[in-house]
């Protein structure tokens, strides 16, 4: 097996490196789960945009650079290595665009696809509801027939927990269109503007305070046919398409693990206590861990499987998404682990600690870190003092073995479909 880079790849890591040392911002955005923040994240998808940047492995039409997936791990490599801020366009990019790639039509591509790669789109994923979370088939929203505007939906029910869905401009969701049939089917997978009459934000406190997270009602919301993705009633299929890329590779790549690693491995010369092996073996545990994921995308990208990527190339669309569960549990749990180890080595009160640390250690270090840790909140990107994002980072790493199908789910089908383990519902 060959582990080097060609050339072309050692080129293209020193074009993104450079670009992004040239463009990130050198202050720490505001969070992304504010108003305020949200805003400014989006000016930061506009300037990637620009700079070819925002959708790298995308074809060219639609605002990529058709880079192949080894090279998008790279671009994810240097992107947070540089600290760059979080993807306020993660949703669309990540989720929405490789379904529409598997499942949309070339006329949903040509349409949704430019304006997402821009940030002029930003989108919210409404699948969840109130009584349909790993049970997602029994959802309740409907979707009824209607002749309006030569054919579409009208679409009622309830969604929650929906990421920044307070900000964000469109949503893509499942609903039952046909209750007639068994609930996996007669699903359809719709796109919706999240200011179109009959539709209701409502955001949910959090405990942080930060308002993004809501609730969406629709009470007869039209969604035309040329906003169904794939057919009427095999929405499940594109859904399941969908979970694949939210559980792989794409939504959170090795590079961000990697990064963090690196951080835990400084924080750790730092501040690890002479002959604290305990310490010393878990900072090594998650760098290992780290390592591994990051070659293991490198062995999908070589073998030309994937467990999909935001885009169409070397996505593998038929890589098995079992696959992508086992991938989930794996980078849900190493983000909390690598987290609960950096709090352990900044003790007590390290949400309060910044400057005791700035002090501590030398000035060019100091800013380093405050540069580097920016990233660790990625979704929960947040205006605390910059040592303490490593606390951010573990309150969000909390929620990693939640969102994206829980990991009890997720063990529970690698337990059924891989091991054939009998089934336990
Ligand atoms: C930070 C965050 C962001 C989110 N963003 C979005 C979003 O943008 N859009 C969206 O639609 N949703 C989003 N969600 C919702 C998320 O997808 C759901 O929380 C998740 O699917 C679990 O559903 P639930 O909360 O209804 O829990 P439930 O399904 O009620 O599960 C409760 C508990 O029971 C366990 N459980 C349930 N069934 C089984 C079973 N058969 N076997 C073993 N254990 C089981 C679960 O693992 C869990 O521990 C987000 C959630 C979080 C935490």
């Amino acid at each position: 097996m060959d582990l080097e880079f060609s050339a072309a790849e050692d080129a293209f890591r020193a074009e993104a490196r450079a670009w992004l040392a040239a463009h990130v911002p050198a202050e720490r955005l505001p969070s992304l789960e504010t108003a305020e923040g949200f805003a400014a994240h989006r000016c930061w998808e506009r300037e990637l945009h620009d700079g070819g940047w925002s959708v790298v492995s995308w074809p060219r039409e639609y605002g990529g650079r058709g880079a192949t997936l080894t090279e998008w791990l790279i671009f994810e490599e240097e992107y947070y290595a540089a600290g760059a801020p979080g993807r306020v366009s993660q949703n669309g990019i990540s989720l929405l665009a490789p379904t529409l790639f598997a499942h949309g039509s070339q006329e949903q591509r040509a349409r949704v696809l430019p304006p997402m790669a821009s940030g002029e789109t930003i989108w919210a994923q409404a699948w969840s509801e109130p009584e349909a979370g790993s049970d997602l088939a029994s959802l309740r929203s409907y979707g009824e027939r209607t002749t309006r505007e030569g054919g579409g939906w009208l679409v009622s029910g309830q969604k929650t927990w929906s990421s920044r869905a307070a900000f964000a401009d469109r949503a893509f969701g499942l609903f039952r269109t046909d209750p007639a049939l068994e609930r996996h089917r007669g699903l359809s997978y719709l796109m919706f503007p999240l200011d179109a009459e009959g539709v209701t934000v409502r955001p949910i406190g959090r405990l942080d305070g930060k308002p993004a997270f809501a609730e969406i009602f629709l009470d007869r919301v039209f969604v035309p046919d040329a906003d169904v993705i794939g057919e009427a009633g095999q929405g499940w299929r594109a859904a399941m398409s969908t979970a694949g890329n939210e559980r792989g590779l794409t939504l959170r790549s090795p590079g961000r693990f990697t990064a963090a690693a690196d951080r835990l491995t400084r924080l750790w010369r730092e501040r690890g206590a002479l002959g604290d092996t305990a310490t010393g073996a878990r900072v090594a545990d998650a760098w290992i861990r780290a390592r591994a994921y990051q070659l293991a995308g490198y062995a999908a990208a070589s073998v030309g499987t994937g467990m999909r990527t935001e885009g169409g190339t070397g996505g593998g669309a038929g890589a098995s998404p079992f696959v992508s569960s086992m991938n989930k549990v794996f980078w849900s749990e190493l983000d909390i682990d690598l987290h609960e180890t950096a709090l352990d080595l900044l003790g007590p009160g390290a949400d309060e600690i910044t400057d005791e640390v700035a002090e501590d250690i030398a000035e060019d270090i100091a800013e380093k870190i405050a540069k580097e840790a920016t990233d660790e909140v990625a979704d929960g990107d947040s205006v605390v003092p910059s040592a303490s994002a490593w606390l951010d980072g573990w309150i969000f790493a909390q929620a990693g073995p939640i969102y994206a199908g829980t990991n009890e789910i997720q063990r529970d089908i690698v337990a059924e479909r891989v091991l054939g383990l009998p089934r336990g519902r």
